[in-house]
């Protein structure tokens, strides 16, 4: 049997090339006799390869030297309250753009932190489908401690992207289910963070870049292992890291520097995502209810015509090698997830099984 093709939103598929070498040395990392998880992570050959990881990201992500690169815990909701935590306190108000589910459940814990969370704006019906609000319509408020706002909303497969122009107060940016899929000017945000399953690695890690200057704003009772004053101090090694998932997203990191970086990557996701969106525009059974403006490059939902049929499309795809297809339980429908792990390859297979499920079924 050949590997199935996973669209699963995350935790995603990892690059194959990746995923053979830490097969290869799983019992024995460089030729140690012994795993990468029982290496102590203050090993020197632990420490050689977990700083190469940071250099690797901030070659990638072309981050500027006045940024710190954290290597955290708790996954990306884990940064939901260490933002508050660490750059705004209980008399703060801070900005949120209210995108999705994931902004939703951001502002809500963000909530618990500071003195008022005002939401900005959100998203809107229109002719051409589900878009966000301009941001010329957007609420901000005087004086925040910062601008939070999700550039890529992974359940609704609803995108925001361009930067937010002319906010003053420092932009912080989910970027869980799109970073290093495109380039990114990072010197436009105070904070960057990402959950490491959608783009990067295993599930449980997280990474954050932070401004030098938002440093040293963390509440008297943040949490120490979420504080990034302390985690840049000790370089993400304040208590243990979790070395195997460091270790994998340095290996990923190693492979898109391979494939050409996240210009190439941009170039071949754009490609990935028009191919699935044309075809679901022009076929009357397939659907999909967002603005051609604001529609994700990395997780494409749509619905079938009869919603009755979505069980044995769900069937038959996986007959196909194609899995991972069904969409988030809070919407319903199919959602393929086209990370940078998914080859054009795939993409392709999906679509020439899309148009015989139409055949067969509409
Ligand atoms: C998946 C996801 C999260 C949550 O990540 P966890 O690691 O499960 O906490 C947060 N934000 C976005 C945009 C996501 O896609």
């Amino acid at each position: 049997m050949t590997a199935p093709f996973n669209f699963s939103a995350g935790p995603a598929m990892l690059p194959a090339e990746v995923m053979q070498q830490a097969q290869e040395e799983f019992r024995s990392w460089r030729n140690s006799g012994i795993s990468v998880m029982e290496v102590s992570h203050r090993d020197p050959a632990f420490m050689q390869m977990a700083a190469q990881a940071e250099q690797d990201l901030r070659e990638l992500m072309a981050i500027p030297a006045n940024y710190q690169v954290l290597f955290m815990h708790g996954g990306g909701r884990g940064q939901f309250s260490a933002v508050p935590q660490n750059i705004a306190g209980p008399d703060d108000t801070v900005d949120y753009l209210n995108s999705g589910i994931w902004s939703d459940f951001a502002i809500r814990e963000a909530g618990k932190y500071v003195g008022r969370v005002n939401v900005v704006g959100g998203t809107e019906q229109t002719s051409r489908g589900k878009a966000i609000q301009s941001p010329v319509s957007w609420k901000l408020s005087e004086k925040p401690a910062y601008f939070h706002y999700c550039p890529n909303e992974t359940v609704d497969g609803i995108a925001l992207h361009d930067i937010p122009e002319g906010i003053s107060a420092p932009l912080v940016a989910d970027l869980s289910s799109t970073i290093l899929s495109e380039p990114l000017d990072v010197s436009r945000f105070g904070i960057i963070y990402a959950g490491a399953q959608k783009n990067i690695g295993p599930s449980g890690f997280a990474i954050a870049i932070i401004r030098d200057d938002l440093l040293g704003r963390a509440q008297g009772n943040t949490s120490t292992i979420m504080d990034y004053s302390v985690q840049a101090r000790e370089r993400s090694m304040y208590n243990t890291p979790n070395t195997f998932a460091w270790y994998l997203s340095g290996l990923v990191f190693t492979w898109l520097k391979g494939k050409g970086g996240v210009h190439t990557m941009g170039a071949i996701n754009r490609e990935k995502a028009a191919l699935l969106y044309d075809y679901i525009d022009a076929s009357d059974y397939y659907s999909n209810p967002v603005h051609p403006d604001f529609r994700s490059r990395m997780n494409v939902p749509f619905l079938l015509a009869d919603d009755r049929q979505d069980g044995a499309f769900l069937q038959q795809a996986e007959k196909r090698g194609l899995v991972g297809l069904k969409g988030h339980r809070f919407v319903g429908g199919m959602r393929a997830s086209i990370y940078n792990a998914m080859p054009l390859e795939g993409v392709k297979v999906l679509l020439d099984f899309m148009k015989d499920f139409e055949k067969t079924h509409a």
